[in-house]
């Protein structure tokens, strides 16, 4: 019988990792110069969490999520996102009595029973942030400024950052009823997805991909001309600050994030190089949330970034070769050196050697298709002699090393190259 992995979960191999490597190292040190701190959430939750959480009427929870009950009859579901495991936790350990602002983040595995295809898995990886306690605009710049950040430091440059502002729930309501009674005429005209949601959640409408829906939201009335005083500086300081720091942004009245507890600011961030999977990250303000989750009113703001996808865009990094293969022949060679090659790797050094007891040509070649910088060869003679061959691979010359030296010579050797 032959196992393979369950379709749309794939594994990340060694030369496909490395990208996704940098991109978390990237993340993790911008994310901390800006004062966030990691957090673990767990990787299953009960599933009311996101019922609530992300909103009954969205994709996710009504078509997407894992959901099982365990040996306890238990109703549990694998998370599909990550903000509503963070403002659970920010709840239950009553991080908002720590500091005023609580910014955190997070990267991991999601899950979500979509259609497998380019860019859209059923296990994927986010890495994301939160910053809850502000409603500020300069909080949605810096988390921008932030997002932007990790995208330029791994080289990500030909994106376009879209925004938009949802109302609050001062002016999202009548808009919603505006928006409703322009749907009515065209309710005919829109995909049978977008006539559900024109009963439950109307302004994801205007994000269908459909043609027929496109055609009728092209002329939809728009958030922006309905925001309430309040809101539209928001905005407006949201943009004026994206201006000072030089992000280019475009307004995209049509970018919505669906749920009644999103306010204000939403964005997300495209590209044009993957195809219909265009968008590599996305977030907003959800000012509600932490209140629909039982905790005492508190903004919020995040984004989520699509590893997978930001991974294919960056350029494919080398797995790392060795710095040094050790070419041992015989058992008292590899005896002798065990304690230098484990010391050495102590010290940084990539060692490789050979584990097949193969002769000097097989495991000459061997270093040469691992690519290391230099080998190190000890047979029987050089046993005899105290002595060791270091060849260096790239211009094949050679130098005799002192065995009883080698613990303290050889780092230094390496690192003069
Ligand atoms: P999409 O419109 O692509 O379905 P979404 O709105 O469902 O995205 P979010 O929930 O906002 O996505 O997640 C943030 C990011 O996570 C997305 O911009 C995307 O890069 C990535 N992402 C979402 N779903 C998947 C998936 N099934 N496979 C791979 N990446 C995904
Ligand atoms: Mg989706």
């Amino acid at each position: 019988m032959k196992i393979q992995a369950i379709r749309g979960v794939k594994d990340i191999l060694p030369g496909e990792i490395e990208a996704v490597q940098r991109l978390e190292q990237a993340a993790r040190s911008i994310f901390e110069s800006f004062g966030f701190s990691e957090i673990r959430i767990p990787i299953f939750e009960v599933t009311e969490l996101f019922a609530r959480g992300i909103g009954a009427t969205t994709d996710i929870v009504e078509k997407e999520m894992y959901t099982f009950e365990d040996r306890d009859g238990k109703k549990i579901t694998l998370r599909p996102e990550g903000t509503a495991s963070v403002v659970r936790s920010y709840i239950e350990h009553q991080l908002y009595l720590k500091a005023p602002v609580a910014k955190l983040y997070y990267l991991g595995p999601m899950f979500r029973h979509e259609r497998p295809q380019a860019g859209r898995f059923r296990q994927f990886y986010q890495i994301g942030i939160e910053a809850l306690g502000t409603d500020r605009p300069a909080m949605d710049v810096e988390v921008l400024a932030m997002l932007s950040a990790v995208l330029n430091q791994i080289g990500v440059t030909e994106v376009q950052l879209e925004i938009n502002s949802l109302g609050d729930s001062v002016c999202r309501p009548e808009y919603r009823k505006t928006l409703k009674a322009y749907f009515k005429t065209y309710l005919s005209q829109l995909c049978e997805n977008c006539r559900r949601r024109y009963e439950t959640n109307p302004m994801r409408i205007l994000d269908c991909k459909n043609e027929g829906c496109r055609a009728v939201t092209a002329k939809a009335p728009s958030p922006l001309d309905h925001l309430c005083a309040d809101c539209l500086v928001h905005f407006q300081q949201v943009k004026d600050g994206l201006n000072q720091l030089k992000i280019p942004f475009v307004v995209n009245e049509h970018l919505v994030r669906g749920l009644d507890y999103y306010m204000r600011t939403a964005f997300e961030v495209t590209t044009t190089k993957l195809g219909a999977q265009n968008a590599i990250a996305a977030g907003g303000r959800y000012d509600g949330l932490v209140k629909e989750l039982g905790g005492p009113p508190t903004p919020g703001i995040g984004f989520a970034m699509g590893v997978e996808r930001i991974a294919l865009l960056m350029e494919r990094m080398e797995t790392p070769k060795p710095d040094i293969f050790f070419a041992l022949l015989g058992e008292e060679a590899v005896r002798r050196m065990l304690p230098v090659t484990i010391q050495l790797r102590g010290e940084g050094v990539r060692v490789e050697m050979d584990y097949s007891g193969g002769g000097l040509k097989k495991q000459m070649g061997l270093s040469d298709k691992l690519g290391a910088r230099y080998t190190l060869i000890i047979g029987e003679n050089e046993l005899k002699a105290g002595k060791a061959m270091l060849r260096n691979m790239a211009d094949k010359s050679q130098t005799e090393l002192s065995l009883s030296e080698l613990a303290q010579t050889l780092p230094e050797r390496l690192r003069k190259t």
